[in-house]
């Protein structure tokens, strides 16, 4: 089955098909309310690590976007702006840049296209991620992966998944847990030359923690705030949305993703 008849047979099995052929702004807008909530249900199962993270922070938040310190220079490892992908997956394998080396089983480098358009950034590792090595591979990664494949693309296939972090944070109970400032401060150069190296078309940073990183955001910022609009990471279109552990969780913001998945589509197709 070719590509195209694998992603039509999908769509038409969530009764989506005939509107993804529609590609005018004005039509993806008709798009965003209805059919959300079935491609986003088609991996719904509770997360596996019972994780509860900064993203189920309520919508009626306040905005505030002051921004603050959030050094992602490479200060103090100046090398890293420098490496090829091979010398950073050697750093990263061996990294003590912050405490959570010494917890984690393996760390979680990325993985995909290395010259991908979309790349999609997260928080960090979980417990299945820490135990495998990979991104997003328990069941918030079976949702990703069937957002990207509603959006008409595939993990690995000109996309790359990474996180802010690349090893798994943990509480004292040993249940995952959002990665501390300094901690997504000290692995941010990581990151920075993988995005420099890709070179992306469009970043979408998946839940709080991967967008207040990345537009160095107050920590207070909610993710309502956040969405439905354009930022910048350099020069780089960023959109935000909710982390698809997250949507396991809250159904009802299934609908918001797809919308944030539309409008990201719609500046990917104005960028070519
Ligand atoms: S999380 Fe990043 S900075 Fe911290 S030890 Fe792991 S690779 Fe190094």
């Amino acid at each position: 089955m070719s590509d195209q008849h694998r992603r039509t047979t999908f769509l038409n099995e969530m009764g989506l098909g005939p509107v993804w052929l529609q590609r005018e702004p004005a039509r993806v807008r008709e798009q965003i309310e209805a059919p959300v909530a079935n491609v986003l249900a088609v991996s719904d199962v509770a997360p596996a690590d019972g994780r509860v993270s900064a993203w189920a922070e309520p919508e009626n938040h306040q905005s505030v976007t002051t921004p603050i310190s959030l050094d992602t220079a490479n200060a103090g490892e100046p090398d890293i702006a420098r490496m090829d992908w091979d010398q950073l997956k050697t750093a990263v394998s061996s990294c003590t840049r912050c405490n959570l080396c010494r917890t984690r089983t393996k760390t979680v480098f990325g993985v995909g296209d290395q010259k991908a358009r979309w790349l999609f950034i997260g928080e960090g590792p979980g417990r299945n991620e820490d135990q495998q090595g990979l991104p997003f591979v328990g069941p918030a990664g079976k949702l990703l992966d069937n957002m990207m494949i509603a959006m008409g693309l595939k993990r690995g296939e000109n996309t790359y998944i990474a996180n802010i972090v690349k090893c798994r944070p943990t509480d004292v109970n040993k249940r995952d847990r959002p990665p501390e400032e300094d901690e997504a401060n000290a692995c941010m150069p990581y990151l920075q030359r993988q995005i420099a190296l890709i070179q992306p078309t469009v970043i979408i940073a998946l839940g709080k923690t991967a967008a207040l990183s990345l537009l160095k955001l107050d920590p207070s910022t909610p993710v309502s705030k956040l969405r439905g609009e354009v930022h910048r990471h350099g020069e780089i279109p960023l959109i935000v949305t909710y982390h698809p552990a997250y949507l396991l969780r809250s159904l009802k913001d299934k609908s918001k993703a797809w919308a944030d998945l539309c409008l990201a589509m719609q500046v990917h197709e104005s960028s070519n």
